[in-house]
């Protein structure tokens, strides 16, 4: 089947950059959450992003104008009950995740795929409570989703190859490579990465290093383009936490046991660049160490 309509429900950091990706594919899309507020500042945050993209000749003016039309924000979730392609960015917790999938199933066309774009909950799980576990699956962007190259596509144990076959298409059209993971806890990317990150965080808490010393230890002692603590901030220390959890609860090995300075940060609501606060204080003209 041909996808042409896509709802994404979330506009946070990532629901915002797929709404821009698939809206400047040719994608009409209709773009959800929960308050008229979180929907103006994701459509702010696309418009000056597309804009960036203008002044570095990456995309027309024109690009951009049709992109924009393209984009529909409600915040009525049963809105998007017409699409082909559902891809769900809401936070990370499952519960809310469940929620959404619950109140949009009755709305649903026969047809529509749903997916996720959730960095560690068990696809077969979410696909469990819909009525449609064969064409559900994980839709899984990088941050931030108009650079970043990849997508891992995560099968459930029930999705068809139907379903496959069409997100592996829509990666394609949006000029992305896709990478196939199976449905274990956080997929491949973060299966790896996080580990890393929560190490460097209890390097931070043990007193190995301090904030600075541990970022520069990694640019340019293992050539990354972020620091470990610089890049959690990036990806937000609530969803960094979320993620280590489930790694910890789904494969039950103590190796995955989230840091308390992690816990002990998101507690403080100091979730990185998103609130302004993290391993780093984004407050200033230039970003400063908080340890
Ligand atoms: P975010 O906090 O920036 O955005 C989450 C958005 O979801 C918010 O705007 C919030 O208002 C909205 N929301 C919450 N409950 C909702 C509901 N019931 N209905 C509609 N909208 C709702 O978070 P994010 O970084 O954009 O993460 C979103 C998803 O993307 C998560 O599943 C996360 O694991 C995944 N993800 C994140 C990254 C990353 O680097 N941050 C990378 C890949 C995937």
């Amino acid at each position: 089947m041909e996808i042409r309509t896509v709802g994404v429900v979330g506009a946070g950091q990532m629901g915002n950059g797929i709404a821009h990706v698939m809206a400047l594919a040719g994608y009409d899309v209709m773009l959800n959450d929960i308050s008229q507020d979180m929907l103006e500042k994701g459509l702010a945050k696309i418009h000056s992003n597309l804009e960036r993209q203008v002044s570095r000749d990456k995309i027309s003016a024109d690009d951009m104008k049709a992109a924009m039309a393209r984009i529909k924000p409600t915040v009525q979730l049963p809105d998007l009950g017409q699409v082909d392609l559902v891809i769900e960015s809401a936070t990370e917790r499952e519960a809310v995740k469940q929620s959404i999938f619950e109140q949009l199933v009755p709305h649903l066309e026969p047809h529509t795929i749903l997916t996720s774009n959730t960095s560690s909950i068990s696809i077969t799980r979410l696909a469990s409570g819909t009525d449609r576990p064969e064409k559900f699956m994980g839709f899984h962007f990088m941050n931030p989703v108009p650079i970043m190259q990849l997508v891992e596509l995560i099968r459930g144990i029930a999705t068809d190859q139907e379903t496959f076959q069409a997100c592996s298409a829509v990666v394609e059209k949006l000029g992305k490579t896709s990478a196939t993971s199976e449905d274990f806890p956080a997929f491949i990317v973060n299966r790896i990465l996080m580990p890393m990150i929560n190490e460097a965080v209890y390097t931070l808490y043990e007193g190995v290093g301090n904030v600075t010393s541990i970022d520069v230890s990694m640019k340019l002692g293992t050539n990354h383009p972020m620091g470990p603590l610089e890049l959690a901030d990036f990806i937000g220390l609530d969803t960094c936490l979320a993620i280590m959890n489930v790694l910890h609860d789904g494969l039950a090995d103590t190796k995955y046991r989230p840091c308390p300075l992690l816990t002990k940060y998101v507690e403080a609501g100091w979730l990185g660049r998103k609130t302004g606060r993290g391993f780093y204080d984004y407050r200033g003209e230039t970003p400063v160490p908080t340890r």
